[in-house]
Formats: C-alpha cells, structure tokens, sequence
C-alpha cells in the first residue's frame, strides 16, 4: 500500500511561499487522532498514563498537544524537564527515565516532583545522598537480560543493553526502598525498539506482571504502576503493516485479567512511554530538487540533507518519499536522493524507484515527526530547518524557525570577534 502525504502538492506549493524549503512539517489532526486512540486502547485500565517520550520530538507544541490531550512526559535530562517545566508539566505528570544521571538532573527532577525511574540500584544512594530522604512513590528499571525473541525474529538481546536492574537486584532494591520509607513501588521495562508487531507490548506486560506478583509476595513492596515504556514501532516501509493500537491495548489487557487480577493487583496502573508512534507518521520534511547528476548513478540533490533528518545517516533507515504532485506517474526512474553534506551517507534514499524529477520538484519525506529534527546537528555548517504545524483547521504555524548563521556561532561569544560581525546583513544575503 503506497503512503499517502498529509499534505497536497497545492497546499507545499503555498507554504513554501512563506517558509522556504526545507522544512519538517506536522499534522495536528493526526496527532491527536492518534492520540485518542491510544487512550481508548487502554482506557479499561483507569490508571494508565501515557508519558510522551520528549526525546522523540521536544517541539513544545508537540508537547502541548500531548498535554492537552491528557498524557504526561517521559524526560532524560535537564532541558527536557525544563521545557515541561515551561508548559506547566510538573509533578506526576512527568516520568524521569534517566540513566548515568547527573546530580543536577535528579535533583531538578525531584523538586519538579516528577516520578523517578531508577536505572540501576547503586542510584538509591546516589539519589538519597542530593535529596535527603527518598520520595514516597518511585520505579525502577528492569533488564531481564538473555536475548529477546517473538514468534520466529528476535527483536534484542536485553542482555547487551546497558539499562535497567537484574531480577536479582531488582527484589534487593524493593527490599532497601522499603526500608528507607518508599510506599508505592512501579517496575519499568524498554527491551525492544521500533516494534512492528501487536504482540510486543502483550509479551513485555506478561512479563512485567509476572514480576510485579512476585515482587509484591517475596518483598511486601506495594507495586502501583507497571510502565511499558516505548518501542511500539510504526510502518516506515509501505509493505510493513502498522501496528494496531486497539489490538495491542487488548492483548495487555488480557495479561492484566489472567496474572494480576488474581493476585489482588487488579489497581495497578499501567504506563506507557511511547515517542515514535505518537509522533513518527505525523511528521514529514519537506525539501525541494535543486541538483540533478548522472555519473555512475543518478542523483537527485535536495536543499535538505542529512542534518536536517539523520535517520538514513545513522541508521540506514528507510524513509518512503513521495513527489508531490507526481503521485500517480509512474516510477520510471531509479535515483539517489542526497543531501550536501561532504559525506557519502547522506542519502535520503538509495536505488529508490520514482517519477522522473525535475528541478524545482517538491519532495516529501515520511515519517519524521519522530527523531527526525532533534536528532540533528550542525555538521559541515549546516543549520537545521524550521519545523511548521499544519493546525486542524487547515492554518500553517511556524513553531520552530530555521537556523542562522548567528544560532551557530552563538556559543563562539568567547570570541570577541564575533560579537562585532553584522550578522543581520549576512543573514539577508542567504
Ligand atoms: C526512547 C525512550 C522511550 C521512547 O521510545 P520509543 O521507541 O520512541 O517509543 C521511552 N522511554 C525511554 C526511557 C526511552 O529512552
């Protein structure tokens, strides 16, 4: 099934008018609609909370309409708390799921009142050391180590994961938390990444109760919350079939009702830190054909490149492209999409099947609403895009503006040169 952009050749063509390519757009509409299905898969559980993974995109626009929509954040640093902070996302709405955590971070984190996630049992003392005495509510973070399999492919091996607690260190910090006055206990998992499959969240959830069961005999420790992080995955390619989150909602469902409901433990909340499946389909960038080459293969060059969206860089992921306005012609053409960086790995595509492309063609890339910006950096002198929100109502917002060479040299203030040079003239020219 071929992916369908949320945004016409028309409605690119009008916007590029007033925010030059490239740029990352999002769809508010698909966002919340996603959004709300999320909270309907799991709305038989009436504590579940998802905590959007700020990481995935911390655009606090992104962040207000997951706000809005209900759900809290999942935040690894200072920053990230920061901006939640800012967005008045304070409190139990934010999950800290750190690890290797600085002082600083833990405790800012802690007079936000977030909940804290412990990554590893030397950290109880660490955090008890910066904080005094221990919050009431706290999670820790499991690794079952071994290697992850479902059905015939194996998803991970936990065991090389440099996250989370052994079983055995996990009942020794139950044991001492309790000890030191902590009350209500949540257990934290993440052992697979971009999961394309309705039966991942299930596997880890049976896996989790099972735990939290046993936890709760062996140690007397009240578990509160099980928190199944992220790692549902969504369809970058056209032939992989996206998850469903009403089936994936079920299936946890049903482990609920078989392992914790008859131990008692039918109150326990369940928690979710996904990142890209509820921002990856929302998100597209949108860059224009500047350069065609023919050499020992053709190339299209695009305005966009690598630091823009490094996804293909880093992870030779795949990102389905679509021309705008050439979405019925035939595709006659076998092309390298590139970027400029002098680096032979920023390629969009490679070998990619498309319409022919002429200079002056807008091209939209899939799928980027979710480490696609943020993971970007400043490489060869690049400077990122501006990110665009496509409101609901059909309105386009600038909600993040691109880069100028000011941004960049902004840290260089040692300098003193640099506090002299007329960078507003510079900045015209571009
Ligand atoms: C990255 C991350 C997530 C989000 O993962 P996705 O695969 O994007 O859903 C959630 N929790 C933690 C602790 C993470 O590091």
């Amino acid at each position: 099934m071929d992916k369908v952009p949320f945004l016409t050749y028309e409605q690119a063509q009008e916007i590029a008018k007033t925010y030059p390519t490239p740029f990352h757009i999002y769809d508010e509409a698909g966002l919340r609609r996603n959004a709300r299905a999320v909270r309907e898969a799991f709305a038989w559980n009436p504590g579940f909370r998802e905590y959007f993974a700020v990481k995935a995109n911390p655009n606090p626009h992104i962040l207000a309409i997951m706000q809005e929509e209900g759900f809290g954040v999942d935040c690894a640093s200072f920053t990230e708390l920061l901006i939640s902070e800012t967005l008045g996302i304070v409190g139990e709405m934010i999950m800290f799921s750190a690890n290797q955590t600085s002082a600083a971070d833990y405790r800012y984190a802690h007079q936000l009142g977030a909940i804290i996630n412990l990554d590893d049992i030397t950290h109880i003392d660490f955090l008890e050391d910066i904080i005094g005495t221990l919050p009431e509510t706290i999670s820790c973070r499991y690794n079952p180590g071994g290697v992850l399999s479902l059905g015939n492919s194996i998803m991970n091996s936990p065991a090389e994961a440099k996250f989370g607690m052994t079983q055995a260190q996990m009942y020794e910090a139950f044991t001492i938390l309790q000890e030191k006055g902590v009350k209500n206990f949540g257990i934290h998992a993440f052992i697979a990444s971009n999961t394309i499959t309705n039966d991942y969240y299930p596997y880890l959830a049976r896996e989790l109760f099972q735990l939290a069961v046993s936890l709760q005999e062996k140690t007397g420790a009240k578990v509160t919350s099980v928190n199944l992080s992220g790692g549902v995955g969504v369809a970058y390619h056209p032939d992989e079939q996206a998850n469903d989150i009403a089936a994936i909602g079920a299936g946890v469902r049903r482990a609920f009702e078989e392992i914790l409901v008859p131990a008692g433990m039918g109150d326990v909340a369940i928690y979710a830190e996904m990142g890209r499946f509820m921002t990856a389909p929302y998100g597209g960038l949108v860059t224009k054909a500047i350069h065609e080459k023919n050499t020992y293969k053709q190339y299209i060059g695009v305005d966009a490149c690598a630091v823009d969206m490094p996804r293909p860089a880093i992870y030779k992921a795949y990102h389905h492209i679509t021309v705008l306005g050439k979405e019925k012609t035939s595709p006659s053409m076998r092309y390298d999409i590139v970027g400029s960086l002098c680096e032979s790995n920023d390629r969009f595509a490679i070998d990619r099947d498309l319409p022919p492309i002429e200079r002056g063609d807008l091209l939209f890339i899939h799928d980027t609403g979710a480490h696609g910006y943020v993971l970007g950096n400043n490489y060869n002198g690049k400077l990122k895009s501006a990110e665009l929100m496509l409101r609901e109502n059909g309105d386009v917002e600038l909600i993040r503006r691109a880069e100028t060479p000011r941004d960049y040299l902004a840290t260089f203030d040692c300098f003193p040169i640099f506090a002299q040079f007329d960078f507003d003239q510079r900045d015209d020219d571009r």
